[in-house]
């Protein structure tokens, strides 16, 4: 049950700049995908022409490699889970999750055969007579997956699912989901502005900018190889150092780094460096270390074990370090 987009295009206003513009790509089947990107990246938009709770102005949609463009949202057959929690207040757990069963007319003892199991799946047996109101922000939202799962549906579309919970609340969730799709192993998209919760819990990730794909791979590929400055700065913070191809190195201030053997002389290039793929030293044991690069303390912040330095070269370039503070300490500086 992949989901394949082909050149999606959504418009909002006239002449105003597509929320969603010629969007391709492939989720693949049993696999979870994210979808990350900034806010404003078309990330919901794009859910939603999948969901067909939206309508492309161009473009389509396949699932399980049927085109779905011109169907209904009732007829694709699709679970979607939103962040808020969009339950029906009035009703019980049980009521919610067995309102999509009802109005698909199913008997009555296959609704609560089905609702037992769909409550044993999301781990909330004991809190089927309960209403809305009585649990937890995780709880609901595990019934919102329940009452998504309960009609079985091709594909799982998730849109920022715990982005109304705390932190804490949130870690855990993202376990219990992990838990859930391997039970599952349902296709599943994931709407996300969290990189952490896209590297971590997804085998496919498709970087939204500005309503088009910014890169598209594995969590590796993307953070290991991104293939703009924009995907670089958004996933894991890297510094770009910017310098010219010079007698085939490339030359960023004072390093000078291999290039790929395309690269033509004074070409521009970035160099994309991690935080943490940074030892910090003084300036007078730099010297010792094979490839020194000396900059300017701008600006100190420690964030829980950790102290992040920001530091300016002189090329103009500003460099994160993360350093642990233990690793801080012992350069002696105040
Ligand atoms: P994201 O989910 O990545 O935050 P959205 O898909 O919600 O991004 O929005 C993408 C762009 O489309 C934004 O500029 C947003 O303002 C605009 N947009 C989204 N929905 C609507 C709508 N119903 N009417 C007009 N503009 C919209």
């Amino acid at each position: 049950m992949s989901i394949i987009v082909e050149q999606l295009t959504r418009r909002f206003s006239p002449g105003g700049s597509p929320a969603v513009s010629s969007v391709s790509f492939q989720a693949p089947a049993g696999a979870i995908t994210s979808l990350l990107g900034p806010s404003g990246a078309g990330k919901s938009t794009l859910l939603r022409l999948i969901a067909g709770l939206e309508v492309p102005d161009s473009g389509r949609v396949f699932i399980d490699g049927a085109d779905c463009t011109a169907q209904p949202v009732q007829q694709r057959n699709v679970g979607v889970v939103f962040q808020s929690y969009a339950l029906f207040r009035h009703m019980t757990v049980r009521q919610n999750v067995a309102f999509g069963l009802e109005m698909r007319k199913l008997p009555r003892a296959e609704v609560e055969a089905r609702v037992d199991e769909m409550l044993r799946l999301v781990q909330l047996e004991a809190l089927g007579a309960r209403h809305p109101a009585q649990l937890s922000g995780g709880q609901r939202q595990r019934v919102a997956f329940a009452r998504a799962l309960a009609i079985r549906p091709r594909v799982l579309l998730l849109d920022e699912p715990f982005g109304a919970l705390d932190t804490r609340v949130r870690e855990e969730l993202r376990e219990w989901l992990h838990g859930l799709h391997e039970r599952t192993g349902l296709t599943t998209l994931l709407v996300t502005h969290d990189q952490q919760e896209a590297l971590e819990i997804s085998q496919h990730v498709v970087v939204l900018s500005e309503g088009r794909v910014a890169q598209a791979g594995s969590p590796e590929d993307i953070y290991d190889r991104p293939t703009s400055p924009f995907v670089a700065s958004f996933i894991g913070g890297a510094s770009i150092l910017r310098g010219h191809v010079q007698q085939g190195r490339a030359a960023l201030g004072s390093l000078a780094l291999a290039v790929p053997s395309a690269a033509r002389e004074g070409e521009a290039v970035h160099a994309f460096v991690r935080p943490h793929d940074i030892k910090l030293a003084r300036t007078d044991e730099a010297a010792r270390s094979p490839s020194p690069v000396t900059g300017r303390v701008e600006r100190l912040k420690s964030v829980g074990g950790f102290v992040k330095v920001l530091l300016r070269l002189p090329s103009g370039d500003e460099v994160t370090v993360q350093v642990s503070r233990s690793e801080f300490d012992a350069l002696g500086v105040s």
